[in-house]
C-alpha cells in the first residue's frame, strides 16, 4: 500500500506570495506545528458512512435476488436467508438499523459482521455486502453526505488566530480533502495536507499506517523549519491517539468522531474533548504554557 505524502504546499499561495510567507516567519519566528486528523475533528462522516451501509445492504439483496432468480427451483433452497419463500420484500428479511443504532454501534467498535447480523444478513453473505461498502463507501454520490462539524471553522480560524500551523494528517485520498476543504472555504487555514492514495486506507483506519504517515509529516514539518517539539495529535480514533503516542506528541482524542469517550478514555490519552473547538483552545494554552 503506497504511504505517500501529498502534501499541499500552496494551499494559499494564490493569496499570500511565498516570499512574504518567508519574511512573516523571519519576523515572527518558527511556527509552532499542530497535527489533526481530517474525518471526525474536522467532517461529520456519519451520514455518509450510514447511507453507505444502506445501499450495501440493498446492493447485496438485489445480487441475491438475481443469483435466486437464476437457479431452477430446487437450488435455491441451498442459498442462506429465507430464499424459497417468494417475493423480493422478504428474499432475505433485512432489518436495517436506525442512523442512531448503526453510528451508535460504529462507536462502540461493535464488529461489522454483528452489525451485519443484527440487520437481517446471513453470515454467508457478509463478505459480499463489505465488498459492496468498500467499493461504495468512496463513490462521489455518497462523498456528498460528508459533513463539516459544527464548530470546526471556529476551531480552524482558532489556530491560526493563534499564530499556529495546522497540518492534516488522514488516510484520506488528498484530493478528497483538497475538495472539500475547497468546498468549505477552507483552504486557506490548513498549511499542509498529509494523505494517502489508497481511497480504501480511510475505511481500514489501520494504525500502522498512520503511524507511517505521522512519522513522515513530523520529519518533514522539521526539514521545513517548523517547531514540531511539544506538538499535538488531535483525532477521533485508536489510530491517531496510537500514532501520537509512539511518536512522543501529547494527544488530543475527539469525541465528536467514529469512537465513543468510554472506547477512548481506554487508549489514554492527554486529553478527551467533545470537539475540535475546546481541543483546540486546549492545545493553544498548552502551548502558549509551555512556550512561556
Ligand atoms: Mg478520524
Amino acid at each position: 500500500m503506497p504511504v505517500r505524502n501529498f502534501s499541499l504546499h500552496h494551499f494559499s499561495s494564490s493569496a499570500v506570495p511565498a516570499w512574504k510567507k518567508v519574511v512573516v516567519q523571519m519576523i515572527s519566528g518558527p511556527k509552532q506545528v499542530v497535527f489533526c486528523d481530517f474525518d471526525g475533528p474536522i467532517v461529520d462522516v456519519s451520514e455518509r458512512y450510514y447511507q453507505t451501509y444502506l445501499k450495501g445492504l440493498l446492493a447485496v439483496e438485489q445480487a441475491f435476488g438475481e443469483q435466486r432468480d437464476r437457479l431452477p427451483l430446487p437450488g435455491r433452497a441451498t442459498l442462506p436467508g429465507r430464499a424459497t419463500l417468494p417475493g423480493r420484500a422478504t428474499l432475505l428479511a433485512l432489518r436495517p438499523l436506525s442512523k442512531t443504532q448503526f453510528w451508535q454501534m460504529k462507536r462502540s467498535r461493535v464488529p461489522d459482521i454483528e452489525i451485519a447480523m443484527r440487520s437481517g444478513l446471513p453470515t454467508e453473505l457478509f463478505q459480499p455486502f463489505m465488498q459492496q461498502v468498500e467499493r461504495l463507501v468512496n463513490h462521489p454520490s455518497l462523498l456528498r453526505w460528508d459533513r463539516l462539524q459544527p464548530n470546526a471553522r471556529a476551531a480552524l480560524k482558532r489556530f491560526r488566530a493563534g499564530n499556529f500551523r495546522l497540518v492534516v494528517v488522514t488516510l484520506r485520498h488528498p484530493r478528497q480533502v483538497q475538495d472539500f476543504l475547497s468546498a468549505q472555504g477552507l483552504e486557506h487555514l490548513v498549511d499542509d495536507v498529509y494523505g494517502v492514495l489508497d481511497i480504501h486506507a480511510a475505511l481500514a483506519n489501520r494504525v500502522e499506517l498512520k503511524c507511517k504517515l505521522l512519522a513522515k509529516a513530523i520529519a518533514q514539518q522539521q526539514a521545513q523549519g517548523f517547531i514540531t517539539q511539544n506538538s499535538w495529535m488531535v483525532g477521533d480514533t485508536e489510530a491517531d491517539v496510537i500514532a501520537g503516542q509512539t511518536l512522543g506528541l501529547s494527544t488530543a482524542a475527539l469525541s465528536c468522531g467514529v469512537r465513543s469517550t468510554a472506547y477512548l478514555k481506554q487508549l489514554e490519552p492527554s486529553v478527551v474533548h467533545n470537539c475540535l473547538m475546546t481541543a483546540a483552545q486546549n492545545v493553544i494554552d498548552a502551548l502558549t504554557l509551555k512556550a512561556a
